[in-house]
């Protein structure tokens, strides 16, 4: 939470806010009110939370941070509503982030890690590895500064950028509260979704948290000999123990749980992989989202073909399974799923 011995600001909850603000011989009051500029009036510096007199303002500088990101670039998607957004951190670091327009509302998609140790063989993020985790107010602070830039509300969050989300759980975690805190941009628990490579412990540990946020599991593969050769994480966890693991989240939480399907020319894609993936996943409360590999350049991974996607997503409805195919939205800025990239040495 500190760096260089300020306290990341935008990173506390109300009433840890609070105690701060006691610590530094403030009435407590004042934490709502500068929560509010934080959170919800969107505030890029300390000068401008107008109802704070200058000297508390001082002594906030003095003695916290107030993370702000740095658009570095942005690309407009010319096929579709849709922005990537690459974000100059505090340190320097670069990430990714995306924003999607539907019907429905505005959705975006961030990261929770500068690169990702999880190495999945079809994916750019985890190309470099893991650099570092982001803090609460990272992870925050790109959905601020795309609702500064767009002058849009957000309503939809999704998890699902740069990074292994459960490899930063307790940030993450953070994340979620403060995001949908009603005091803050309160966006509504039901509206984010949460995206992992299948950490089995965390899933566990996710259904005692009380959220009604949305688990989505990667899971790519119908048995574990296709997903090891795809994903270095299979080889710790079991696709049987994964798939208890969401039952479990299901009966805690209520809430159903997707599986991303990343569809591979000849690897994952066939008619039986199809059947094996049906007795898998037949249960009412489970989702299967078929996702149209995007080419990573330098993988030998290469996209389904169109006429192998409808058949596997036939073959799943006929046997009784909820599916839908994830649209391939900015494609052409390399803002889809697997595309984004952390760009870790900036002069
Ligand atoms: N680490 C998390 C979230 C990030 S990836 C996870 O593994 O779920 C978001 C989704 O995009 C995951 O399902 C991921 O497996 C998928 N993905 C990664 N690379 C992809 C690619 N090249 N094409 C399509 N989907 C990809």
């Amino acid at each position: 939470m500190e760096e260089n011995n300020k306290i990341d600001i935008k990173s506390l909850n109300l009433s840890e806010l609070e105690e701060f603000i006691l610590s530094i011989g403030e009435k407590k009051f004042r934490a709502k009110q500068i929560y509010e500029w934080l959170h919800i009036k969107l505030v890029k510096s300390f000068d401008e939370m107008s109802n704070i007199s200058v000297s508390l303002r001082e002594k906030l500088k003095e003695c916290a941070t107030l993370t702000v990101l740095e658009i570095e670039i942005k690309q407009v998607s010319k096929q579709d509503q849709t922005s990537k957004y690459l974000f100059r951190l505090p340190d320097g670091k670069m990430i990714e982030s995306v924003w999607m327009k539907y019907k429905h509302g505005n959705s975006v998609c961030v990261s929770s890690q500068v690169g990702c140790r999880m190495g999945c063989r079809f994916c750019a993020s985890t190309v470099n590895g893991l650099d570092r985790s982001l803090m609460p107010s990272e992870i925050l602070e790109q959905i601020y500064e795309i609702t500064r830039d767009t002058g849009e509300r957000v309503s939809n969050v999704i998890i699902m950028g740069i990074g292994e989300p459960f490899d930063n759980y307790d940030n993450v975690m953070k994340f979620i509260r403060l995001l949908t805190d009603k005091n803050g941009l309160n966006v509504s628990e039901r509206n984010v979704t949460v995206s992992t490579c299948g950490l089995v412990e965390k899933i566990y540990k996710l259904a005692e948290e009380d959220l009604h946020i949305t688990l989505a599991v990667s899971l790519h593969a119908p048995n574990d000999k296709i997903r090891q050769e795809m994903m270095p994480i299979a080889n710790k966890y079991s696709i049987a123990e994964i798939v208890a693991a969401c039952k479990n989240y299901i009966e805690k939480t209520g809430r159903r749980v997707t599986f991303e399907y990343t569809l591979v020319d000849n690897q994952n894609d066939s008619d039986e992989n199809a059947q094996e993936l049906s007795a898998l996943l037949k249960n009412k409360l489970f989702h299967v989202n078929l996702i149209p590999l995007n080419k990573v350049e330098g993988k030998k991974y290469n996209r389904s073909k169109n006429q192998n996607i409808t058949r596997f997503k036939d073959i799943l409805e006929r046997n009784g399974l909820h599916v839908t195919v994830r649209r391939e939205l900015g494609s052409d800025i390399s803002a889809a799923c697997g595309q984004l990239v952390a760009k870790n040495n900036v002069t």
